[in-house]
């Protein structure tokens, strides 16, 4: 690892007061489990100055019950949302998609903000500079995505443009089904936006400077229920090949919304509105199940050896679907 300076902060706006000052180079640590290996194998397209600790900042590790909803410190840790019982009881959804990140440990230092902003595990991009030189690719400023002509088995099917990475974070898939938002600061102030929104196939949405402070999650319907599921090669440790987010609500028997995300597909949790149109107005059964889950993904473009994660997408939407009517 090359030199670089350390600064703790304590506020928020001391943390974007600070990188705007470094001019584009630094950059923040949350519970650096991935921040650490990025500058280890040198990734970066710049190497930062000054690396910026955000754990110091006081106020956002918690998670708070706010009218049936609630609001998420980013720097609440993964562990702690697994086994938070509001979150258990009030979005299991996001409970399960915590649980399946890697490992205790990882769990126990990985924060919120860092799983939703954690950078791409694309194995081009990731391949590290020591071992033979970099790989350039459009996310580290030049070159070509190298995906698109090479071993693709695990790059996104839909919604890539010069990068192919699909977003690695499972909670965002959970957190996206639950209509969740983030809040975040920079110089222009704060903003909010929708989880999904965080996320473009050239990385994450955040502008300079901007720390990722909150997350809400609004109550959710009455008569809803919610799942999360997702399938890895290896069983435990492993990212996503497809996860699912869903939240379904029914009426008189009867599905009067859907919200319906696919993770490991794309740059960011894919919203599949061809399986929730299908769903809404008929009954969850196993019937409209097995319909609706065949309409997944049907605008698909996979490189040449991705095609089998339209399946897995598919199979995994049907599964998360039948649990849900139990
Ligand atoms: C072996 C292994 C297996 C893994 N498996 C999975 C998996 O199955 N599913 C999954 O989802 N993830 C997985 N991960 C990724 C892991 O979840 C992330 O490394 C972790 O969540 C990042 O959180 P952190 O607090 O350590 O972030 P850091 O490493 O500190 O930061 C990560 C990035 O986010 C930025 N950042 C962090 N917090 C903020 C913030 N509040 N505002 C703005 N920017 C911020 C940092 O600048 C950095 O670019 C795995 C990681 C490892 C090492």
């Amino acid at each position: 690892m090359r030199y670089f300076s350390h600064q703790n902060v304590a506020t928020a706006s001391d943390g974007v007061k600070s990188a705007i000052e470094c001019e584009g180079k630094s950059c923040f640590i949350a519970g650096g489990t991935d921040l650490l290996g990025i500058l280890k194998d040198d990734l970066l397209p710049s190497y930062p100055e000054k690396v910026i600790n955000i754990k110091t900042i006081e106020g956002l590790g918690n998670v708070e019950g706010r009218e049936g909803g609630a609001r998420i410190g980013a720097l609440a840790k993964l562990s702690a949302l697994e086994r938070d019982p509001t979150i258990i009881e009030l979005f299991p959804a996001l409970a399960e998609s915590a649980a399946s990140v890697a490992t205790p440990e990882i769990r126990n230092a990985a924060t919120l903000g860092g799983n939703l902003c954690q950078d791409t595990r694309c194995w081009y991009y990731r391949y590290p500079h020591h071992m033979g030189g970099r790989m350039d690719c459009p996310r580290k400023g030049s070159g070509p995505c190298h995906a698109v002509l090479g071993d693709n088995r695990y790059h996104s099917v839909i919604g890539g443009k010069r990068c192919f990475a699909p977003c690695p974070s499972d909670t965002a898939i959970a957190l996206a089904a639950l209509g969740a938002t983030v809040e975040v600061i920079g110089a222009d102030g704060e903003r909010s936006l929708p989880v999904e929104d965080l996320y473009s196939p050239m990385g994450n949405t955040l502008r300079g400077g901007e720390i990722l402070t909150n997350v809400d999650i609004p109550a959710q319907p009455k008569g809803s229920v919610q799942g999360f599921k997702k399938f890895t090669v290896r069983k435990p440790i492993d990212f996503a090949i497809v996860s699912v987010g869903a939240r379904i609500t029914a009426l008189e028997g009867k599905v009067s919304e859907a919200r319906i995300f696919i993770g490991g597909v794309a740059p960011g949790p894919y919203r599949d509105e061809g399986v929730e149109n299908y769903l809404r107005r008929k009954p969850l059964d196993s019937q409209s199940i097995a319909t609706a889950s065949k309409k997944a993904l049907l605008k698909a473009k996979p490189l040449s050896m991705n095609a089998y994660k339209i399946d897995i997408a598919r199979s995994l939407i049907a599964e998360l679907l039948e649990e849900l009517t139990r």
